[in-house]
């Protein structure tokens, strides 16, 4: 563990950092974006020094994971430069990816390259329509040609992440556990948040618990409870008699908020000290005040996580309680 002086009003060291270099997508997942999403003007993106420079002072003070995300994180310009950068910080025990896939085919020699240690690929369905249906492109192909690409580039911690949505995917749990078992990559079923407002369904109609999609599971396989931890809020299963681990990511009970570890960092440069609640702190502003200046990106930082919630509160029951779309936020 690292010696972190980063440290929360609740006791809490943050240790991992989730990073969003884009707002922007090639898909339009249907709980993430609306169709026609307005994305931030390129100016107020953090540019790639900015963005190391968030990182950097995250680093000093003690952050020892760090996960590149977005928007899709691989749609931006130069991004492989910024990963390489970071993949040659020898503090950091772990850097991370959380992808669509769209890109790995061309891209993923160069992520291991780049020192990437793990990857994350949002995969929902294995069946093309639906898949065309749910993320509003027809790329099926390209996304499993993308994570066989990252298997042949020697990648070894891929883990699929699933959003389970009732009525529209959920049937297929088992079928993406047999993928997963098959490929020897382990995979997260995730309750989908209500995060930025949706046209395209009622989200307390497809809300599907972590626990009916384990229940189901548990119908064919039998799932060991692992102690495999990776810095994240997942507890995970072991798929009896095989290499993958299933992890389930339920935000909507609060289980993971006491061992929060982590901040996030959105793409025009929002510190953001929980993903339930609006308040985020503007880096962007400030290290365009005062360019370069370390010792102040720092104190702020420091400051900031003060401001620390206890806990989120998500509920099913409602549209919208966060008007932050996940894309602008990371995952
Ligand atoms: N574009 C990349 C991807 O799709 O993996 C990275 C960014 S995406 C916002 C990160 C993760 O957040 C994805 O696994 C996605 O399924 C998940 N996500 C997006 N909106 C969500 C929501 N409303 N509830 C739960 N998970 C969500
Ligand atoms: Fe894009 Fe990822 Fe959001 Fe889908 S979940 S729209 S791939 S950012």
């Amino acid at each position: 563990m690292s010696d972190s002086s980063l440290v929360d009003p609740f006791g809490r060291r943050i240790t991992y950092l989730r990073l969003s270099v884009t707002d922007r997508c090639d898909f339009r997942c249907t709980y993430c974006m609306s169709e026609d999403m307005v994305f931030a003007p390129r100016a107020q993106i953090l540019t790639l020094e900015e963005l190391y420079a968030v990182a950097d002072a995250f680093i000093g003070l003690g952050v020892r994971r760090i996960r590149v995300t977005g928007g899709e994180p691989l749609v931006r310009k130069g991004v492989l430069g910024l990963l390489a950068r970071l993949g040659a910080r020898p503090e950091l025990e772990d850097l991370a990816i959380t992808t669509n896939g769209s890109q790995l085919p061309t891209m993923a020699g160069d992520l291991r390259q780049a020192g990437v240690k793990r990857l994350n690929v949002s995969l929902d369905s294995l069946r093309r329509e639906r898949f065309a249906e749910l993320t509003r492109r027809d790329r099926l192909d390209q996304v499993l040609d993308g994570i066989e690409a990252a298997r042949r580039a020697g990648f070894k911690g891929i883990k699929l992440n699933s959003v389970v949505q009732k009525g529209r995917n959920d049937d297929e749990v088992l079928d993406l556990v047999e993928f997963a078992v098959d490929k020897g990559l382990d995979i997260s079923f995730i309750e989908e948040m209500p995060l930025g407002s949706v046209s395209s369904h009622q989200r307390e109609v497809t809300f599907c618990s972590s626990e009916e999609v384990r229940q189901r599971i548990e119908q064919r396989h039998e799932l060991v409870r692992s102690n495999h931890v990776t810095g994240g809020p997942s507890r995970y299963w072991q798929v009896a008699g095989t290499d993958t681990r299933i992890g389930f990511i339920s935000p909507h009970s609060n289980n993971f908020c006491g061992s929060c570890n982590r901040v996030r960092v959105t793409a025009e440069g929002k510190l953001v000290l929980c993903l339930g609640h609006e308040g985020a702190l503007d880096l962007k502003s400030l290290m365009r005040r005062y360019p370069g200046d370390t010792e102040r990106l720092r104190q702020a930082l420091v400051d900031a996580l003060q401001l620390k919630p206890e806990r989120h509160h998500f509920r099913t029951d409602e549209q919208v309680q966060v008007v932050r779309f996940m894309s602008m936020t990371g995952g």
